[in-house]
């Protein structure tokens, strides 16, 4: 077996482990390093998943490597940086006093970070890191983030003692789309102004904080510190979980709020789509001014790569992208700002490292699978089947059989039913393909599943889950 399959079924385990939720919200974006004698590198793309994923889930990660190969014995992760972001941005050691910068103007006067807790420096409430590339200076504008940027710019310049105009702003956008670029343009704006107390925090740091707080049992002073802010800007807002965050998160929300100051949230779906969050904080999210960011057009993402060029030539002055290629880029390559910058990584790193110039043929070769699909994301029934039979807890072998038991009857229903939404087969093939049955069960199974979504929310509710999951 390849390293790359081990690490799917690791990734595979674990995500069976600990659910969806948990998996997306911390180990989504963890990769495979290197295999070696007796051990395994992870990286992550931030320091703060590193620490957090080391200090909750080191034994589960490494307990499932060790399901699938008994020889590792040591798990180490490493945080990970782009070869763009180190090659323009700076060496690590010059990021610090970026970060430093951010926390003398929230921190408590001498530089540090706010912390709390059992003053060991682990357990602290600093902002989450700034990336000094997402200003506004950086910030292109085109027809799909206009408003947001304008709400933005407005947020960042307003003074101390000016009226709050619109309270929460909450901008709302799929991935790569521009939110944590716009809040941390804001966040350094209002820090460079030095009006208001800006505090950048991610949904994850903002549980962090808050569950450690907890555990140290100075949540009060937690609170205090969340109050003192003048500008709280919490990003990927979907990834709050758990009761007693989110009563938290509706505490501070109001407290803030009411006290006139300002809250910025980034989040990828609108208000009324936060399912996890009760109906009373929903409305208060949609009480101020709510922003959707759409796609990014091409003339944006061409604008955008424009941008990107001329910044990586500042240190490579040898990088040099003809337009064409910048244009091929933009018409191919999907709407996602992540992927424009993944191309443009792969350009530069080729030109470095081989040093040939850019042409239009290394490009077409380089972002080959960056390449926007024409069509969705085709589902494969046995796909299908995998995620409800472990949606269930029951086995596949169970939807295919003839078993009638309840318990089996309803998820195989859910999973013939989404076989015929998700796919392009036809109901006989469906039939077939489970356990051989009859196209008129299979439809009997369609009908009543579409009967049951009408008034079952909850059922709805976890269709629409697997859809995304089998989406994605
Ligand atoms: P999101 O938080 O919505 O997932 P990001 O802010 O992380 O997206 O953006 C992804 C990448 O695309 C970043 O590198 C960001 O700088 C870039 N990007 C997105 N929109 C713009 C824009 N309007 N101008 C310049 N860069 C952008
Ligand atoms: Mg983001």
């Amino acid at each position: 077996m390849s390293d790359q399959e081990s690490w799917s079924k690791v990734k595979e385990r674990l995500r069976a482990e600990v659910g969806d939720d948990v998996y997306s919200s911390w180990f989504a974006r963890m990769d495979l390093e290197a295999i070696e004698e007796g051990g395994v590198r992870l990286s992550v793309p931030t320091r703060f998943l590193k620490s957090w994923i080391q200090s909750h889930y080191a034994e589960r990660v490494l307990a499932c490597w060790q399901a699938e190969n008994e020889k590792i014995i040591r798990v180490e992760l490493i945080v990970r940086s782009a070869v763009l972001r180190s090659a323009v941005q700076a060496k690590p050691k010059d990021l610090e006093p970026a970060i430093g910068r951010f926390a003398s103007h929230n921190g408590n006067g001498n530089g540090r970070p706010l912390l709390i807790g059992d003053g060991n420096g682990h357990e602290s409430l600093g902002g989450s890191p700034l990336d000094a590339r997402l200003s506004f200076e950086t910030f292109v504008v085109g027809r799909s983030n206009t408003l947001a940027h304008a709400a933005a710019k407005q947020v960042a310049a307003a003074k101390r003692s000016d009226p709050v105009m619109f309270n929460p702003l909450y901008i709302h956008s799929g991935v790569g789309l521009g939110k944590t670029h716009l809040l941390q343009a804001i966040t350094w704006a209002g820090n460079a102004a030095g009006e208001r107390k800006m505090l950048y925090l991610t949904a994850e740091k903002f549980m962090y904080g808050f569950v450690s707080a907890l555990r140290t049992q100075t949540a009060l002073a937690f609170k205090e510190t969340l109050r003192g802010i003048g500008v709280l800007v919490i990003d990927d807002l979907q990834f709050l979980q758990g009761k007693s965050t989110q009563a938290e998160f509706c505490h501070t929300l109001n407290a803030l709020i009411d006290a006139g100051r300002q809250v910025v949230i980034a989040s990828d779906r609108p208000p009324s789509e936060l399912e996890s969050l009760d109906d009373r904080v929903r409305s208060r999210l949609a009480g101020g001014l709510v922003v959707e960011m759409g796609p990014l057009g091409e003339e944006l993402r061409f604008e955008i790569l424009k941008a990107r060029v001329q910044a990586a030539r500042a240190h490579h002055p040898a990088f040099d992208v003809p337009l064409p290629v910048l244009g091929y880029i933009a018409k191919t390559v999907t709407h996602n700002g992540r992927d424009l910058e993944g191309a443009l990584n792969r350009l530069l790193a080729h030109n470095k490292l081989t040093g040939q110039s850019v042409t239009l043929e290394m490009a077409e070769r380089e972002v080959r699978d960056l390449i926007r699909p024409q069509e969705p994301k085709r589902v494969k029934i046995e796909d299908i089947q995998r995620v409800v039979a472990r949606q269930y807890n029951v086995s596949r072998s169970d939807l295919l059989s003839s078993r009638r038991t309840a318990n089996v009857v309803r998820p195989r229903q859910v999973a013939m039913y989404l076989a015929k939404t998700l796919t392009l087969r036809s109901l006989p093939e469906i039939g077939r393909r489970f356990g051989g049955r009859d196209h008129t069960t299979v439809l009997h199974a369609v009908r009543k599943i579409e009967g049951l979504v009408g008034n079952d929310m909850a059922l709805a509710e976890e269709i629409e889950i697997l859809k995304r999951q089998l989406q994605e």
